[in-house]
């Protein structure tokens, strides 16, 4: 690890501007689950680390709002996991959580910071020695030609293909949920389904937020939607495995008709992959297997497999539609 400069704002405003200050070359630490693992295998190299964990207000989850949740980004992943409410309203959402990491980094690392992790590529996280767009931009990228098993189906550029590796955010991308954020120049609030990038022909850039922006909230619209819902996660092994499908998915039924449909998938697709074109099969029909079988489908239609991965259409298929049946249960 190399030696950086520890600064420790007690604000937000604070935290801003004292990462303006010190750009290029500086970065946020929240749970530093991420952050720190990059700093040790020389992917991440930050001349200065702001510790915001001091900051106060961040960690809160805010149900007393009818219209929306609101989760400060400095919370924990377990605490929100955890929160009855977001248990009750939003199953997906708690259960995207619970089954990302382990215990212990869901205790320290928190809701906004998840956001920001970076891929799982190994040849993006294994050193100088792999050509790697995303770490080098143009080099190239050994995982076209290389090993791709966990590689994307979905999304994916000549440049990347790498898969956003993270569960939560897929989770909110189903519920047209917002992050606030803060920056020298002032708040602003976007969509989290807008906040990823396409690989596209510069993969290193991995989110439109500019390198002084803070997510300091994340907002979750309150509605009936979210207790039919259920977020299924298919990985090699049951505890801290990173998904090789996943769908977050949710179903609003009257009368045995689909009124609404929500279907976001994981661990195929370089972002937070919402499938609209899925969801608007399956609204104003009647629910049944075959419904939610087509609409799986629907959801992999445009799918490029690679040399190795392309089990992963079947694979996600089936997880779409065993959790579409789940939350059919649900809702
Ligand atoms: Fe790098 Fe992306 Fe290629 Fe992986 S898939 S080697 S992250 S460019």
């Amino acid at each position: 690890m190399h030696d950086f400069a520890y600064l420790r704002p007690r604000s937000t405003g604070e935290a801003v501007q004292l990462l303006a200050q010190n750009q290029p070359g500086a970065r946020y630490f929240a749970g530093g689950t991420t952050l720190f693992d990059l700093m040790k295998l020389g992917v991440e190299a930050p001349a200065t680390v702001i510790d915001i964990t001091r900051i106060e207000g961040l960690r809160d989850v805010d149900t007393a709002s009818r219209g929306e949740l609101r989760i400060g980004a400095l919370a924990a992943m377990s605490d929100v996991a955890d929160n009855a409410v977001v248990q009750c309203e939003f199953p997906a959402l708690s259960e995207s959580l619970w089954k990302a990491a382990s215990q212990q980094l869901r205790n320290m690392a928190t809701v906004g910071g998840n956001l920001l992790q970076r891929t799982r590529c190994a040849y993006f996280r294994g050193g100088p020695e792999f050509a790697c767009n995303k770490r080098v931009p143009g080099s190239g990228c050994s995982a076209v030609g290389g090993q791709n098993r966990g590689h994307a189906v979905l999304g994916g550029s000549e440049a990347c293909v790498a898969v956003y590796p993270g569960d939560w955010a897929v989770a909110l991308v189903a519920f047209d949920a917002l992050v606030d954020t803060v920056s020298p120049r002032g708040e602003r609030t976007l969509p989290v389904r807008e906040l990823h990038r396409a690989p596209g022909a510069t993969p290193h850039l991995e989110t439109v937020l500019a390198a002084d922006e803070l997510i300091v909230r994340i907002r979750v619209p309150r509605g009936a939607i979210g207790r039919g819902s259920t977020y299924h996660k298919i990985r090699d092994r049951e505890s801290y495995a990173f998904a090789l499908a996943s769908a977050a998915v949710a179903l609003e039924l009257r009368s045995n008709r689909v009124a609404d449909a929500r279907i976001a998938l994981g661990g195929v697709a370089t972002h937070p992959w919402r499938a609209a074109e899925a969801e608007r099969s399956l609204v104003g029909q009647p629910f049944t297997r075959a419904a939610a079988r087509r609409a799986a489908e629907l959801a992999f239609e445009g799918a490029k497999p690679l040399g190795h991965n392309a089990f992963k259409v079947a694979l996600g298929i089936e997880t779409v539609t065993d959790a579409l049946m789940l939350a059919r249960e649900r809702s």
